[in-house]
């Protein structure tokens, strides 16, 4: 019998919450899946144990000093090498021995790596949404000149992909009337408008249905999290945005729908456990054990459905404008959503003036064309800018 090797993975984010589930699914694999990098920010103790029990070949930490603490830490006991930067981010995605890289890096700083992945024709998870709503048409022209696949890890994502046909290059010629866009409303959704204002990070954080890292938490309790998941599905799956519709689904069971023209409407169904896309996007297109448990109808008894509340959540609404003014208008509503929600869990912002400094940028900012990478990095440093701005004349 034939021996394959196993596919080499980078983990980009290895220490955040995708990152972790990640290699809870790759622990469960180990004929198929051998880690070849880990990278992370901050948390280098977690990064030395993950270093420990997967035994990369490199792994990166994004300052330097504090990838030299990694090596004392790791001292002779694995042979790990440890880089620094992004450009260390850029070659562990794009080393000619990867097969597969995780983007699970939170933000803006996700792109480079990201892109680096793309450009060199790996198999790509995303979960750094950021990256492609900053620079999906930048995305779009590397994935067809590399060939590189882009497999969505966001569940809902994951679940419009599985409902659709593959391949799907045109969503009308498969029959697709319309993309619905599952979200479960958030830790607020039940929340009188008079009371958002004074919500604390703690709150926000609070999550009904999962357990995130900080900055996507915020986004879901604003609703900014489905309004970068709309502009998201746009960019994967080449849809305009009247063929999705944004459907609050408190349960978080159902991950999204896809809707026919002869009426069907397929959905895809699971306990709340990034693990089942994760292993869903990895082994794709075979199926894995992700260590998620059966999903039990019975026991979950019902699902209930609402409209979206675009004047509670006004994010919502600036997303939807983004998407429809197009150019560089995504790119600046997320480089202004970053800054104001890293000022909101600092505890220098109204939870309600989120909105508001991304509202003020977007007017400010002007609407151009994305040329290429460098300017995406310059759009988004003139947001942030203009963002901290409103943020001082609040
Ligand atoms: P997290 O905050 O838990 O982890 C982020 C990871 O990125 C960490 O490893 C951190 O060290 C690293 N990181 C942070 N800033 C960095 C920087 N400047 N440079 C390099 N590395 C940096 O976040 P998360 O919840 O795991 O989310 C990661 C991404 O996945 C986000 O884009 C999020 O929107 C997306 N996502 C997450 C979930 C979820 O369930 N957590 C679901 C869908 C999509
Ligand atoms: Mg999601």
């Amino acid at each position: 019998m034939q021996v394959i090797p196993p596919q080499q993975i980078t983990v980009l984010g290895s220490t955040g919450s995708i990152g972790v589930s990640t290699l809870d699914v790759l622990a469960r694999h180990p004929e198929k899946y051998a880690v070849f990098a880990l990278t992370a920010r901050e948390r280098v103790a977690d990064l030395a144990q993950q270093c420990r029990r997967f035994k990369p070949q490199y792994a990166v930490v994004v300052d330097e000093a504090r990838a030299e603490e990694l090596r004392v830490l790791l001292g002779d006991e694995v042979d790990t090498e440890v880089l620094s930067g992004v450009e260390g981010l850029c070659r562990v995605a794009s080393d000619t021995q990867v097969d597969i890289v995780m983007a699970a890096i939170v933000g803006a700083a996700g792109l480079r790596p990201t892109l680096a992945a793309v450009d060199t024709g790996k198999k790509v998870l995303l979960a750094n949404k950021e990256a492609l709503v900053m620079a999906g048409p930048i995305f779009q022209r590397a994935l067809n000149k590399s060939g590189a696949q882009l497999l969505p890890i966001d569940s809902e994502h994951n679940a419009i992909f599985q409902c659709l046909p593959f391949p799907c290059e045109d969503l009308e010629a498969a029959g697709v009337e319309k993309i619905l866009l599952t979200g479960s409303g958030g830790p607020f959704r039940t929340r009188a408008a008079s009371e958002l204002g004074a919500v604390t990070p703690d709150e926000a954080c609070a999550h009904p249905n999962w357990s995130m890292g900080r900055k996507i938490s915020v986004d879901s309790a604003t609703m900014m999290n489905k309004g970068l998941e709309f502009i998201e599905a746009c960019y994967l799956f080449n849809a305009r945005p009247e063929q999705i519709e944004i459907v609050v689904h408190p349960q978080s069971i159902i991950h999204s729908m896809v809707q026919y023209r002869d009426g069907s409407l397929l959905a895809q169904m699971g306990n709340p456990d990034m693990r089942t896309p994760i292993a869903h996007a990895l082994a794709f297109p075979r199926r894995i054990d992700a260590g998620v448990p059966a999903l039990d109808l019975i026991a979950q008894g019902r699902l209930d459905f609402e409209a979206p509340d675009f004047n509670r959540f006004p994010c919502l609404r600036l997303a939807r404008e983004a998407v429809n003014e197009g150019k560089s208008a995504p790119t600046v509503l997320n480089a202004a959503n970053e800054i104001a929600v890293e000022a909101f869990l600092g505890r220098r912002l109204a939870f309600t003036d989120i909105a508001l400094v991304v509202e003020k940028v977007m007017n400010r900012a002007p609407v151009v064309e994305l040329s290429g990478l460098e300017a995406v990095e310059a759009i988004d440093f003139n947001a942030r800018e203009l963002a901290k701005q409103a943020l001082a004349a609040l």
